[in-house]
């Protein structure tokens, strides 16, 4: 016996699910000239898919990608081109106690004021029902500020949102700015997995995983169809934690995670009716037409997104979601396009209070070198599509750059 070698191991990687999160780790680690195999359960896209019907293009619900968030860089580095136009805000009216009025400008204004000379850091630890309460001012201060985090982050429980995510996020909204994107949040998928393949990973739709086990090369992914793909470094970009959870081969120890952020969207395509950005006040509603301008709409026609943060039954916000349109002018003979989705996940994981973003699972998985987490829930980084962005990003590039975890085998001197 005498010195030892290495196995000559499959460098390759596997990428579970072809969402935002998935797409990104596989561009990334193929552009590092890995063998990228990425498995994804339906047709690929998941919640960033653009449906279109009769003409009309709906995102999975109202999808705005931020200018200055992290997503937007990563697209860029990817040479991810999109095009889009900022949400049409003039005109915008509120609503309060049931009625459409004009929003209250020197309130705002304040709200403004305070919010860009509010320093994230100082809020780390409380809630941002906490900073809500500080501002002061005219009662309609509180109350905006409460409706501009709901619109910036989705979340309407703001006692048990960390403050200082809301303000950091509020300030990225509004100072950067939002797309409403052409052609839809598909575009962003279409884009990211042909900077993929274009790299030479091989993208595989209706090839759904269901485990993944240790092997003495790396780790084996076995698919529905029975079929082992075996790799040197794993990227689970499946969705939720649920969904991480079932593949992992260890219990990850993760600490105690918070609920997810929900909304009914009420998905809308009309004709002869443009109506006015509508954010409710006083209930955590909202109305944006999100085309035109841009081409989510046949010529002259109109695409709409009504929602509720926070779903609740079906059946319940539904019939809200309507009367919200109604209010804002939308008849049942402009509608000719309806689509509710009930129960949506906006975000896997609303982080606590106390450590804010940090308190969100490592793209690392303890126990399970080589295999990465990568989605909406995971890493230090970004919110929303921002979050699986930056952890797809960083899950790609680790998963590239992974040691081997092939056993030294010993061989005849
Ligand atoms: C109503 C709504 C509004 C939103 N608005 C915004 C917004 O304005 N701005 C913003 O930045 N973000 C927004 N988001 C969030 C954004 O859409 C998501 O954060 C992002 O799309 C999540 O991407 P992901 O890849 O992490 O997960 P997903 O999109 O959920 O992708 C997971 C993929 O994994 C696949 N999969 C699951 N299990 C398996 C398996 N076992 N094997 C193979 N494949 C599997 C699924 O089919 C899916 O394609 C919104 C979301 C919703 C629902």
């Amino acid at each position: 016996m005498g010195m030892q070698e290495l196995d000559n191991v499959s460098d390759s990687v596997v990428v579970i699910g072809a969402g935002l999160a998935g797409l990104t780790a596989a561009a990334t680690a193929a552009r590092e000239k890995k063998p990228v195999t990425v498995v994804e359960a339906h047709i690929g896209g998941g919640r960033a898919r653009t449906d279109e019907r009769d003409g009309y293009r709906f995102n999975q619900g109202p999808h705005a990608l931020y200018r200055s968030g992290r997503g937007w860089r990563i697209l860029r580095g990817l040479k991810v081109a999109h095009r889009g136009h900022q949400p049409p805000l003039r005109g915008a009216r509120i609503t309060h106690r049931g009625e459409l009025v004009h929003l209250p400008g020197a309130a705002m204004g304040s709200l403004l004021a305070k919010l860009f000379s509010a320093s994230p850091a100082k809020w780390t630890g409380r809630c941002a029902e906490e900073w809500v309460q500080s501002l002061g001012g005219a009662p309609e201060v509180a109350e905006l500020a409460r409706m501009v985090i709901r619109v910036v982050t989705y979340v309407a429980d703001h006692e048990h949102m960390p403050a200082d995510l809301a303000i950091s996020q509020a300030k990225l909204g509004l100072r950067g700015g939002v797309s409403y994107l052409d052609g839809g949040w598909s575009t962003l998928v279409d884009g990211l997995a042909s900077a993929a393949s274009s790299a030479g990973a091989a993208i595989r739709i209706h090839e759904s995983a269901i485990g993944i086990e240790r092997c003495t090369d790396g780790w084996e992914v076995t698919l529905a169809g029975g079929e082992v793909l075996s790799a040197g470094a794993v990227v689970v970009a499946a969705g939720g934690p649920d969904a991480a959870r079932r593949l992992l081969p260890v219990e990850p120890a993760w600490p105690e995670l918070g609920p997810p952020v929900t909304a009914a969207c009420l998905d809308l395509g009309l004709q002869r009716c443009h109506p006015p950005v509508v954010f409710g006040l006083d209930e955590p509603l909202y109305l944006s037409r999100h085309s035109p301008p841009g081409d989510l709409a046949p010529e002259g026609k109109a695409m709409v997104h009504v929602m509720r943060y926070g779903a609740r039954d079906a059946r319940l916000d539904r019939t809200e979601l309507r009367t919200y349109a109604r209010l804002a002018g939308i008849g049942d003979d402009h509608i000719v396009e309806e689509r509710f989705l009930a129960g949506m996940v906006v975000t896997h994981l609303l982080p606590g209070v106390e450590h804010g973003l940090a308190g969100r699972p490592a793209v690392e998985v303890p126990g399970a070198p080589g295999i990465y987490l990568a989605g909406d829930w995971v890493g230090t980084s970004g919110w929303l599509a921002d979050a699986a962005m930056a952890s797809g990003q960083r899950a790609g590039l680790l998963a590239a750059r992974a040691p081997s975890h092939r056993p030294l085998r010993p061989t005849l001197a």
